[in-house]
Order: structure tokens, then C-alpha cells, then sequence
């Protein structure tokens, strides 16, 4: 495990007044608690010494970076351009993304968590998770038709082979489904910082384990236009 991961990481569940309060025993969309935040894990940031920029201006943890880039070498090959639309973010950022947008579209922060993380709880503050994007198809940035994309599709069925998983599938509970959000298992750092965020919920651990089981074992189903 990295030393720095664990010194850096502090989930909001482990300050002095939350300490009474039990860990939820199941996934609930509906609830802010110390450990979870409509639904959404608690992750930390990544030290930046250990970011690399993957292109575009973007920058994932090195290792992940490296896989990024073999992965995008070996789409091309097939013809698919791999676009880094987003890697790293850090808290101040996902507070824009997630606060100033909601004020803006008068979205509820329940209504926003179905979309965005809120800070402390982006799987991009890790530095292990990139949104990509279709090089020649960029319309479906962000828009659940990316994966009807030649880089969505690639990526279904590639991805597994460079140490990434979808994270919000088409079954997650709390979170709509982002086929362009990817995030990195390659190694056990990786491994360890993901574990460790399901850890801390004993009861969604396993029901988040499920859910993706499912969703892999499944056949892909079309979805319907469905932008956001
Ligand atoms: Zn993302």
C-alpha cells in the first residue's frame, strides 16, 4: 500500500464528533451520513509529486498514466482515438463542478449527486480515474450515448485489458450511468484506495460488489438518448 495514500487519506467519518455514529449497513441514495454522501464514497487526493499529464492537459497518478497510455496506443491501432477529457481533480475543483452547477441549474444536491460527486468524494481525486472521450465523435462527451461511440465500444471490450473498470454502471443504485468514467485497478495501490473507501461501509461494500457483478456479467443492452 502507498504511505502516502494512507497519510493523506482522512474520510469525513473520522473526526472526533462523528465517532459515535455506526457505519450505514446499506447503500442509501436518500442520505448524507458521516461515510457516505448520496451514495458517493469518500476519497482522498492524491500527493500531486506522483500526477503525470496524459495529454490534453490532463494528468493521472503515473501508473495509471502509463496503462492510460498503452491503452490509447493499442485503440489506435484499431482506429480509435482515446480523448482524456478529465483526470485529476482536486477538491476545489469538484466543488464547482458539483456546488457552483448545482446553484446554477437549480439542481437539489440530491438531484446533483446523481450526476457529479461531491468534493471528498470524487474517484477523481485519486488520480486514479479519467473520463474519455471519442476523438472523432466528441458530441457524446459526457452523454450516456458514448457508448455507442467507436471508443466507447472499444472500450468495453478493451479496457479490462489495461487495468480499468467502468465505475457507475448501468446498475448502480445512486449514481446514473457514466460509460465515459473509468477508473484504474491495475495495481495494489489502486486496488488498496478503492477497497479502503468500502471498507469504511461495511453493508455497501458487499451490495456495490454485487451490483457490479451483475452489471459485468450481463449482456450490453442499447440504451436510449439520454444527455446531461
Ligand atoms: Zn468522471
Amino acid at each position: 500500500m502507498s504511505p502516502a495514500f494512507s497519510q493523506n487519506f482522512k474520510p469525513s467519518g473520522s473526526s472526533q464528533e462523528n465517532s459515535s455514529i455506526d457505519p450505514p449497513t446499506s447503500l442509501d441514495c436518500s442520505t448524507v451520513t458521516p461515510y457516505t454522501f448520496y451514495g458517493h464514497l469518500p476519497y482522498p487526493e492524491v500527493p500531486p509529486q506522483n500526477l503525470v499529464e496524459v495529454g490534453n492537459s490532463e494528468r493521472l497518478e503515473r501508473s495509471a498514466a502509463i496503462s492510460f497510455r498503452q491503452m490509447q496506443i493499442a485503440a489506435a491501432r484499431d482506429g480509435v482515438t482515446l480523448v482524456p477529457l478529465s483526470g485529476f481533480r482536486d477538491r476545489a475543483l469538484q466543488t464547482e463542478l458539483f456546488y457552483t452547477i448545482a446553484a446554477q441549474r437549480g439542481q437539489s444536491l440530491q438531484q446533483r449527486a446523481r450526476v457529479s460527486a461531491p468534493p471528498g468524494h470524487s474517484e477523481h481525486h485519486t488520480g486514479y480515474a479519467i473520463d474519455i472521450g471519442d476523438g472523432v465523435d466528441s458530441w457524446y462527451d459526457f452523454s450516456q450515448d458514448f457508448e455507442r461511440t467507436a471508443a466507447g465500444q472499444w472500450l468495453m471490450k478493451n479496457a479490462q485489458n489495461y487495468g480499468f473498470e467502468l465505475s457507475f454502471t448501468r446498475n448502480h443504485p445512486c449514481v446514473s450511468y457514466e460509460p465515459w468514467h473509468w477508473r484504474w485497478v491495475g495495481d495494489a495501490d489502486s486496488q488498496f484506495v478503492f477497497q479502503t473507501a468500502r471498507d469504511l461501509v461495511p453493508g455497501i461494500r458487499s451490495e456495490l460488489q454485487e451490483i457490479e457483478l451483475q452489471e459485468r456479467s450481463q449482456p450490453k443492452i442499447k440504451s436510449t438518448h439520454t444527455p446531461h
